[in-house]
């Protein structure tokens, strides 16, 4: 699933490619995929210009003129492709046509992506980003996250899936984050030493925008708009490699279940508060 730093890197490149496009054209082949409806979605949307494109958590925002957004979360395998960087892409559920010719393919084999459109007042409660926590490259410092984090209780790593906490992280980088701040992912919140909690702040604004610099992870879905494949993969520390020596002490590295997800620790540098 991508998350923030592969969401970051799809808007950074629509950013450059989308800004100025109208909406003269909407396919949609898989209707599900649009709410309110296809039909509102399209009747609404042809003629829109894009002003900007940016990103809330995960949710890609496309702002467009008359205050109206165009909302796509890509969820578990959804992917933007420019058409004339098209090639044998199968799962297309949706086609953006815009006046000077060029198309934007949605993708997406598993049919979890959605696409909103509304008014920018209406957006926020209609696609649930207004449950959404803070931006953690933007909004998150030291001092708001040992706040976020006083009287706190629970597992580790959920906490850092939690959508509502700190919008962004997923699996992957949740893992690295651990890994980074020595801490094992089943770790106490109510456990955690303040020295631990710094270092984990520390860690996980590393590791977004260590992902972010190398245009995100392709492990399994995610590709860019123009069809190239994000670098950050060749970069982990953690992540996918079960049973390979860690590169901090050469203890190999065990997978196991936590928060639901597979999930990749080091036994000996990750040190687990209870
Ligand atoms: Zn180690």
């Amino acid at each position: 699933m991508p998350e923030l730093p592969e969401v970051e890197t799809i808007v950074r490149e629509l950013r450059e490619t989308a800004i100025g496009k109208k909406f003269w054209g909407l396919e949609g082949r898989v209707k599900s995929t649009f709410i309110p409806s296809f039909d509102v979605v399209k009747d609404q949307l042809l003629g829109l210009r894009i002003l900007n494109v940016t990103r809330r958590g995960k949710f890609i925002v496309f702002e467009l003129d008359r205050h109206m957004r165009l909302v796509i979360h890509l969820r578990m395998s959804g992917r933007l492709l420019w058409k004339k960087l098209y090639r044998k892409e199968s799962h297309v559920r949706a086609v953006f046509v815009f006046s000077d010719a060029t198309a934007l393919y949605f993708c997406d084999a598993r049919k979890f992506g959605r696409i909103w459109l509304a008014h920018k007042d209406e957006i926020d409660a209609l696609t649930g980003m207004d449950r959404l926590g803070v931006e953690p490259l933007q909004d998150l410092d030291e001092d708001l996250f040992m706040k976020m984090l006083r009287g706190k209780r629970g597992i580790l790593k959920n906490t850092l899936l939690r959508q509502d906490m700190i919008a962004g992280i997923g699996n992957i980088y949740a893992d690295e984050s651990c890994f980074r701040s020595g801490l094992h992912p089943q770790s106490r919140l109510e456990a955690l030493r303040k020295e631990d909690k710094e270092r984990l702040f520390e860690a996980i604004v590393h590791c977004l925008k260590e992902g972010i610099q190398h245009c995100g992870v392709s492990m399994t879905d995610f590709i860019g708009t123009r069809g190239e494949l994000g670098k950050h993969q060749d970069y982990l520390k953690i992540y996918g490699r079960k049973d390979d020596p860690c590169y901090t002490c050469g203890t190999t590295i065990e997978k196991m279940v936590v928060a639901g997800r597979g999930t990749f620790v080091c036994p000996q540098c990750q040190k687990l508060r209870k």
